[in-house]
């Protein structure tokens, strides 16, 4: 009777690879306290955008823009994609147009809200 199979030690690092770049990043386990999944890559690819210009593989933002604001937004996860859009679209009356990863856009407005809440 042992504990060993759940050892800590077992944890893979997260790695990153880029196409573009012909590189691929082992990520610290040092991010660790941002907890499990996917905040230290969401991290490591903000900032390879900001270096490079584009993401890593595997890494599709979410796309927000605004019909009349310049500029836009752009987000890793959909709920704060979701979030952004439907605040700036109260707040202005803008319309904002939400581009997931895959799948169609679709136009958030303050007329129709999809869900309630
Ligand atoms: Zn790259
Ligand atoms: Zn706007």
């Amino acid at each position: 009777m042992t504990d060993d199979a759940l050892s800590d030690d077992t944890r893979e690092a997260p790695t990153v690879s880029c196409e573009r770049c012909g590189r691929e990043w082992t990520l610290d386990s040092d991010l660790d306290d941002l907890g499990p999944g996917g905040h230290a890559i969401e991290q490591f690819a903000l900032d390879h955008e900001r270096h490079t210009g584009h993401y890593p593989d595997d890494v599709t933002p979410w796309v927000v823009r605004c019909d009349r604001c310049p500029g836009g937004e752009r987000f890793l996860s959909e709920r704060p994609a979701r979030r952004w859009a439907r605040t700036h679209a109260r707040h202005t009356r803008h319309s904002v147009r939400l581009d997931p990863p895959t799948g169609a856009a679709e136009t958030v407005s303050v007329e129709e809200t999809p869900d309630g809440s």
